[in-house]
């Protein structure tokens, strides 16, 4: 048998967790090469306790060099074409031919869709939750809005959860009173896909706490010298510091390569992860599965890298003649309701009939599991 070439492009959740799993299943005659443009990576769900001054960078980073520890060979580039007809990956430090490719592109964030809308903080990445972290620090009295400016986005419940620390922190800092806080979704029902209980909970949760919802508004612009957004319905809103999220893409290599479909994201099997391409695999963010409700599958990293292991396990099946596995979507995910206390979703989000998906109010239990998580996914346990 001739040794194989495994390339991974993007070193997020799926691509982290499909280079490790194929390294353990593969010999040590076949190549696991990782690409990605970044050193460092960043855990999302950590971002907002990083806002609220709960978190330094540091502690919500892991270094993607510690991969070539692991037997994987991890290259430090930018991923300028996919040549599918040629089965190479180009980047800006050469080629990379390939037997089996993973793409784990995730999502790139289009900050100039809603006119205005850079210029407005955000939270989706180190750089925002940072400036944001500062932004809140300053922040004495007047009206927060944090609005969704497209779907689908990232972790569906992250807005709402951020809106909760954010209140809980004001609170602390005894300024509450002071403060207004409105969350702004174009969905009508937010939260739908955590399962039938979900939107009434998140509603009762922000009642309680006195956070507007401003459901089934979708946000057209900012204009951040006089402190105004406007939504597609005409209203407009006034705000002190405004929050946003950004539209989401996929990768401008996966489309010009020809992988996504008219959703803008790369169709799979939804069983296989492979895509139309024989040994083209591609996980997380960047695909698109529908439940059986005929919704799309939210976007989050633990499918992402449930995903990676899948994969990687299939192409294991291909080289070693083992057992294939299949992806089932199960997962959950944990909302900060407080800094004691987070509520949960838990289910498998690709079972037949409908996603079998159920809420769990907030409790300190789960509190913990975010942080365990937390620990884990820094050990390059997920
Ligand atoms: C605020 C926030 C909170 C979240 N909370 C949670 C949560 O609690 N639970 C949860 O499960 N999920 C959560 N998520 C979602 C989660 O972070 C993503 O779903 C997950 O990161 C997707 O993993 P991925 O591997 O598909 O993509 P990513 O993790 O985004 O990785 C993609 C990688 O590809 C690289 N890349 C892309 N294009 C190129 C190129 N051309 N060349 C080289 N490299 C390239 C990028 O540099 C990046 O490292 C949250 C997200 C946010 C923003």
């Amino acid at each position: 048998m001739s040794d194989k070439h495994v390339v991974i492009v993007g070193g997020g959740f799926g691509g982290a967790a499909a280079a490790q799993t194929a390294r353990k299943l593969l010999g040590a005659s076949h190549n696991v090469t990782l690409i990605d443009r970044k050193k460092r990576t960043y855990l999302c769900g950590s971002l907002p306790w990083l806002v609220v001054g709960q978190r330094e960078p540091l502690k919500v980073s892991r270094s993607l060099g510690a991969l070539t520890q692991r037997g994987v060979n991890y290259v430090q580039a930018e991923v300028e074409a996919i040549d599918i007809s040629t089965r190479r990956v180009k980047t800006n430090s050469g080629e990379y031919p390939f037997d089996y490719l993973v793409i784990a592109t995730g999502a790139v964030y289009d900050w100039d869709a809603v006119p205005g809308s850079a210029q407005a903080h955000s939270f989706y990445n180190i750089e925002t939750a940072r400036k944001l972290r500062d932004a809140l620090r300053r922040f004495k009295r007047g009206r927060i809005a944090i609005a969704v400016s497209g779907l689908p986005y990232k972790c569906p419940p992250a807005p709402f959860e951020m809106a909760f620390l954010m209140e809980d922190a004001l609170v602390q800092r005894g300024i509450r009173k002071g403060v207004e806080i409105d969350v702004f979704t174009p969905e009508p029902t937010p939260l739908g896909v955590a399962g039938p209980d979900a939107p009434t909970s998140l509603r009762t949760l922000l009642e309680r706490r006195g956070i507007g919802l401003h459901a089934g508004e979708q946000i057209s612009s900012v204009a951040p010298n006089a402190g105004e957004i406007g939504f597609a319905s005409g209203k407009r809103e006034r705000y002190d510091l405004v929050v946003t999220i950004p539209v989401h893409r996929s990768a401008r290599q996966v489309r010009e390569a020809g992988l996504v479909n008219d959703s803008g994201w790369i169709p799979v099997n939804a069983k296989t992860l492979e895509t139309r391409q024989k040994g083209i695999y591609a996980i997380g963010d960047a695909t698109t599965i529908s439940m059986a409700n005929g919704k799309p599958m939210p976007k989050a990293g633990v499918f992402a890298s449930a995903g990676g292991e899948v994969v990687a396990h299939n192409i294991a099946a291909d080289v070693n003649g083992s057992s294939l596995e299949e992806f089932t979507g199960e997962g959950y995910c944990f909302i900060g309701y407080t800094s004691e206390k987070a509520a949960m979703v838990k289910g498998i989000f690709l079972s037949e009939g409908k996603p079998d998906v159920a809420y769990l109010s907030p409790s300190v239990r789960w509190h913990r599991g975010k942080e365990r998580f937390e620990a884990d996914w820094r050990r390059w346990r997920v």
